[in-house]
């Protein structure tokens, strides 16, 4: 039971990252509390410093300066973020092929067959993996090894900042005895709700529970996670990207808050085409289109509706949209986002397209798209763009409007939607 070689599940996490990358790359952003999230007025991450501080994501803009005035707040410049991020994978790809990007700052692999090759056991690895983080990027990561993936994130989480946690079968129950049953991984509010009603409030006492009560009460996903618990594999790392989609949206938040009615309709109509631009990219069409508002006082109202055909055409989507947008509409109501969404996905390869909808009118669309996507990827976001989202320069500027410092000094060859060359910066000398 014992066997070294069957806690090779790694979880790696960074810290912080997006304010982690802002102090990588400004040293004199280091040590001092940072938030990013300033073109939403909303903390979309937060440096452990602020963190200290009760600073966290989420939080109010507004409120967190209450708590500490000197707050360093910047833009969100994802475009960094995401180059900062391959380079993390890429690092991770040193010590094994078989790697999951998670999310942005968060991948799996699976070591097995790894402490061989690097001669080491795996708190040697997770040290080598976050030395290598640290000196060629400048960012902290916390690292979890153990049996499962389950178990593997509850480790990277265990010692964080800049910590580490290799959990082996025999001290399973230590672990879990420690772990809140709201804090395991697949365990949501309403899973934690019932489990505590019956007086489980620990990882170790829900992995005590007979598995047809699990099943009866939590299904098969709460049965799966109480089998990772228990140092049972049954997440299986996802090595090939994702390449079919259910569904797509697009969002986005504006500064200040608008009753202008051609600004909120361009606002969404840009939404709109970016979602449709990325069915297109993933060789995708839709079958059903949705749109929310969302007023300056949070309260939201959307719609959707079935598109006449399957398509990734903008000019048979914007109708709908249009319709959609004035049965939400309400005048004089101040609105603060849009967001479109895109449902009933099929992939182009897996679908029949009916001898009678592949019209000469309906390919010329085609070849129409193709070269509008071909200069916007070449040229930058909505170069070519609906005549309507002219209106969208109706919005006075706002600070939040302030692009991130990177997009003011690119590098040649780059365009501001699209950085291609990591700006590193070495970490502080220990
Ligand atoms: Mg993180």
């Amino acid at each position: 039971m014992n066997s070294p070689s069957d806690c090779t599940i790694l979880h790696v996490d960074a810290d912080g990252f997006f304010a982690g990358v802002e102090q990588a790359l400004n040293p004199a952003l280091r040590g001092r509390p940072v938030v990013t999230g300033a073109e939403r007025g909303i903390i979309a991450a937060a440096s452990y410093e602020a963190k200290a501080l009760g600073i966290k994501r989420g939080l109010q803009l507004h409120e967190a300066r209450a708590l500490y005035p000197d707050l360093a707040v910047l833009p969100s410049d994802y475009e960094t973020y995401s180059l900062y991020s391959q380079r993390l994978f890429s690092i991770l790809r040193r010590f094994t092929p078989n790697v999951e990007e998670y999310s942005i700052d968060e991948a799996f692999a699976d070591l097995q067959g790894c402490d061989k090759l690097l001669g080491c056991a795996q708190e040697r690895v997770a040290e080598k993996l976050r030395d290598a983080v640290r000196t060629e990027m400048g960012l902290t990561v916390s690292v979890g090894i153990s049996l499962t993936k389950t178990l593997a994130k509850l480790c990277s989480k265990f010692r964080k900042p800049d910590g580490q946690t290799v959990l082996r079968r025999e001290h399973l129950p230590i672990m879990l005895r420690r772990t809140p049953i709201d804090k395991v991984w697949g365990i949501g509010p309403a899973s934690a709700a019932k489990l505590l009603a019956r007086g489980i409030t620990t990882a170790h006492a829900f992995t005590l529970m007979e598995a047809a009560s699990v099943i009866k009460l939590l299904h098969k996903p709460g049965y799966e996670t109480w089998l990772e618990l228990q140092g049972r594999q049954v997440f299986k790392l996802e090595l090939n990207p994702k390449t079919e989609y259910a569904s797509m949206m697009k969002g986005h938040t504006f500064s200040p808050p608008s009753a202008e009615q051609h600004l909120v309709f361009a606002e969404a109509l840009k939404n709109m085409a970016a979602a449709l631009a990325k069915l297109r990219r993933h060789r995708h069409l839709a079958r059903e289109i949705g749109l929310c508002l969302r007023a300056q006082d949070y309260t939201a109202q959307a719609a959707a509706a079935t598109l006449p055909a399957l398509t990734a055409h903008d000019s048979e989507a914007a109708p709908l949209l249009r319709q959609l947008f004035d049965r939400l509409f309400v005048p004089a109501q101040n609105y603060r986002s849009t967001m479109v969404w895109l449902g009933g996905l099929v992939p182009v390869s897996g679908c029949q397209m009916d001898l009678f909808q592949n019209t000469p009118p309906r390919r010329l669309l085609g070849h129409l798209d193709q070269a509008v996507d071909r200069l916007n990827l070449r040229y930058g976001q909505n170069t070519v763009a609906p005549a309507a989202l002219m209106d969208q320069q109706l919005k006075p500027w706002h600070p939040r409007d302030a692009a991130p410092e990177r997009f003011r000094q690119t590098y040649r060859g780059e365009r501001l939607r699209h950085l291609a060359i990591p700006r590193m910066t070495l970490s502080n000398p220990v």
